[in-house]
């Protein structure tokens, strides 16, 4: 009974429609029992080709399977297609996704060749014009997506939630003899405007399966309400995201911490980290915390992965840490080649430890383990391969030597 209850804590996933977003021949499917996909968004101006190509470029390299960029003015509009061409020359065929507010029935009706080079729509209900004029601004934009075959996702922030829509619900329940909570109605406006708004667009002849549905929140808590509440109300595929997480470790820990309690349950089709870059990191810093999301839930693997302990009074030599940092960034800079020549490198698990105490045991559930001797212990490093003691290093090379162990175990 204790181990079914463990295997029951893998994670199912939410059943939904799925959509297919592509570009040339890259298909990226989304929802519908495809794995969890990983994209971002670039922070240039899209009016700057060469920079905004360069970026998608990057991102795309760290993981990102779509790049969304911003499309709010005639002169990025006309942009587009030149970003799409560029990246067509160096070889990257990630989809793009257009992020449209305000303006976007405008320009999707104007500039054709954008709306053909983009693979995804981003519509944001909450600042599509206003009264009747919103239905049409809105059908503008979900007629772009049929007439080119696009996906679109219907993409609620509660930064800037339908204001009408939000005033109407708190009217009504101003009326109410019972007491209520004004976060409750919160919530309930950003479902209803996401599903009001997919209903109205499949109305119009937009196929379901290429709607997918977010409704972005900045509270770890306040996203997990949320996305239970929509996931129970809609088949639609769900793009999850912490919006506005914020910087460094608060960003990190807050994104994945909503992410993983809702990925765990089995919702979200796909997933942003949305971190602010702090001054000199790399746009791509968002990218690497998604997948390694993923990879922690099992959900996905993109990198071998390298268990270290995190040493104490017994090691006082930083040795083992220098090898575990050593072997992680050789692997990882590795991967792009050995992704096609060793297809299943990325669930490679290398142990590097540091004495005796947890080392060998460690080492026998990776891979490829090292134990190296601690205060007081005899200097030797014990190797496990595939879950048996191999050999043992002796002497002042260890560092190289297990090195050259990990390659010859991969290219065997
Ligand atoms: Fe300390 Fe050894 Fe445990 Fe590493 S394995 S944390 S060195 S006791």
């Amino acid at each position: 009974q204790a181990l079914a209850a463990v295997a029951a804590a893998k994670p199912a996933q939410r059943r939904s429609r799925q959509a297919q977003v592509r570009w040339g021949s890259r298909l990226v499917t989304i929802g519908g029992g495809a794995p969890v996909r990983v994209q971002s968004m670039t922070n240039t101006d899209t009016v700057d080709v060469i920079g905004t190509a360069i970026q998608v470029k990057e991102l795309a390299i760290a993981g990102s399977e779509m790049v969304r960029i911003t499309v709010n003015t005639p002169e990025a509009a006309e942009a587009v297609p030149h970003i799409r061409a560029q990246l067509d020359r160096m070889g990257i065929d990630t989809p793009l996704v257009g992020d449209f507010h305000y303006n976007g029935h405008r320009l999707l009706t104007e500039f054709p060749a954008m709306a053909q080079a983009l693979s995804k729509y981003r519509i944001n209900p909450g600042n599509v014009g206003k009264g009747d004029k919103k239905d049409r601004q809105f059908a503008m934009m979900v007629e772009a997506a049929m007439k080119y075959d696009k996906v679109v996702r219907i993409g609620v922030n509660w930064g800037s939630l339908d204001a009408e829509l939000l005033a109407e619900l708190m009217d009504e329940n101003a009326t109410r003899a019972e007491p209520w909570d004004a976060q409750q109605v919160m919530y309930q406006a950003l479902i209803q405007s996401a599903l009001t708004s997919a209903s109205y667009a499949a109305e119009l002849g937009l196929n379901p399966d290429n709607i997918i549905i977010s409704c972005k929140v900045s509270g770890v808590q306040d996203l997990i309400s949320v996305y239970r509440a929509l996931s129970e109300r809609c088949d639609y595929a769900l793009h999850l995201g912490l919006t506005e997480a914020g910087m460094g470790t608060k960003g990190t820990v807050a994104s994945a911490a909503a992410l993983s309690i809702l990925l765990q349950e089995g919702i979200g089709d796909t997933i942003r980290v949305s971190l602010t870059p702090q001054p000199g990191e790399a746009r791509t810093q968002e990218v690497v915390v998604a997948l390694e999301i993923l990879q922690a839930l099992g959900l996905r693997a993109f990198n071998p992965s390298v268990t270290a302990c995190p040493g104490c009074g017994r090691t006082t030599s930083t040795t083992f840490q220098e090898l575990a940092k050593q072997i992680d960034d050789y692997l990882r800079a590795q991967m792009p080649v050995w992704r096609a020549k060793y297809p299943g490198v990325e669930n490679l698990k290398v142990a590097v430890m540091g004495c005796i105490v947890n080392g060998p045991g460690e080492s026998k559930h990776a891979d490829i383990g090292i134990s190296l001797p601690g205060n007081g212990e005899a200097p030797a490093a014990p190797v496990f391969i595939d879950g048996e003691k191999a050999l043992t290093l002796r002497g002042d090379n260890i560092a190289n030597e297990f090195h050259a162990l990990v390659e010859s175990y991969i290219e065997k």
